[in-house]
């Protein structure tokens, strides 16, 4: 088992309660005293079949997906829907907001298929595509546009709070930071913006092959499917999105609050896009880097490391972060500025 005194800060793959890790770690030794294991069980058994069922079904529950919405589960990460969507829905052009690291990866890859409109004031085309969380910039969309077709890549903040899906023609997200383990991708699809798709495409990358086959047209992740399910459970037990996104608010409002009243740290996004996820923020002085994080280090608050291509700081504060591993940063904030040790 990891060292439970560590408080991970990590922005992925995956934060999940002990317990779920526990579970886990559980069935695949010996899955429900089966004697075998959870990955060992055939994919097409009544037992896995009601795993993928029960996930869906807690999906549903926990988002409200409402009754004419597929919920699927694919693999490829969501970096394979910035190819998918535009090869299933781009004819003739769309808009895409072009506002972080991972939407211009989007635009890059709806490039290949046609024209990309990034004017904001100007949405035409087939759909419009946005990212929620900028998980590396550590900004957040407050709310999302009322256009006809509208797409989001919520990988970074998906079940961390309420989501409107009648609002969206689809949704996807890389399952690693708030659903479970890296493996498996989650879409939530309109039945009848599916529908809407008159070319071929290859099986494995349209959509609608996963619909119509219960997101088993091929082996499914199976662990990552199962450990999602646990997580989900959890997430269930605890009061589901509404409880988790007050705790959520919690956790960033009291980081937040340390980074702006701290002389030493200054936040890097603009104050009201700021996410609750991944909380990004910086030294005045940039040789204090380093130091800050061997002493958080020395604290045992790991993963904070900015990403590679911006620096600073990175707080993840995904859902299974507890508010005592973020007390346990801000008094090491305090810390270090009341110390000498820089
Ligand atoms: N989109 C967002 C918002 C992300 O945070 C990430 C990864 O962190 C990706 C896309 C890429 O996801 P994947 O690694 O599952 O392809």
């Amino acid at each position: 088992m990891p060292n439970v005194t560590k408080h991970n800060f990590g922005a992925g793959p995956c934060v999940l309660p002990q317990d779920v890790l526990k579970k886990a770690a559980d069935a695949v030794m010996n899955w429900d005293e089966q004697g075998l294991s959870v990955l060992e069980v055939s994919h097409r058994s009544p037992a896995f079949e009601a795993v993928v069922k029960k996930t869906e079904t807690l999906v549903r529950e926990l988002l409200q997906v409402p009754e004419d919405y597929s919920v699927l589960f694919l693999q490829g990460g969501a970096s394979l829907q910035f190819c998918m969507v535009p090869m299933n829905f781009l004819r003739d052009g769309a808009t895409y907001l072009d506002g972080g690291f991972f939407g211009k990866k989007a635009i890059k890859e709806a490039e290949l298929f046609g024209p990309v409109n990034r004017d904001i004031t100007q949405i035409t085309g087939d759909y419009f595509h946005c990212t929620s969380n900028n998980t590396i910039e550590g900004s957040q969309m407050k709310s999302f546009p009322d256009v006809p077709n509208l797409i989001c890549d919520m990988s970074s903040d998906i079940f961390s709070r309420p989501i409107n899906v009648s609002e969206f023609a689809l949704i996807y997200a890389g399952a690693q930071k708030n659903m479970g383990p890296a493996g498996m991708t989650l879409v939530i699809a309109r039945d009848a913006f599916l529908d809407d798709v008159k070319h071929q495409v290859p099986a494995m990358l349209d959509y609608r092959v996963y619909r119509d086959n219960g997101s088993m047209y091929n082996t499914p992740p199976v662990f990552a499917i199962y450990a999602a399910m646990l997580n989900l459970q959890w997430l269930q037990s605890t009061g589901g999105v509404p409880a988790i996104y007050k705790q959520n608010k919690a956790k960033a409002e009291m980081l937040y609050a340390e980074i702006d009243r701290n002389s030493l740290f200054t936040g890097t996004a603009s104050v009201p896009e700021r996410s609750l996820m991944n909380v990004t923020f910086k030294t005045h002085e940039p040789l204090l880097e380093p130091v800050f994080l061997a002493y958080a280090e020395s604290k045992g608050l790991v993963g904070i490391k900015g990403y590679r291509t911006v620096g600073g700081f990175r707080a993840s504060l995904y859902n299974a972060l507890p508010l005592t591993s973020v007390i346990a940063l801000v008094d090491a904030m305090q810390e270090f500025e009341n110390s000498n040790i820089y």
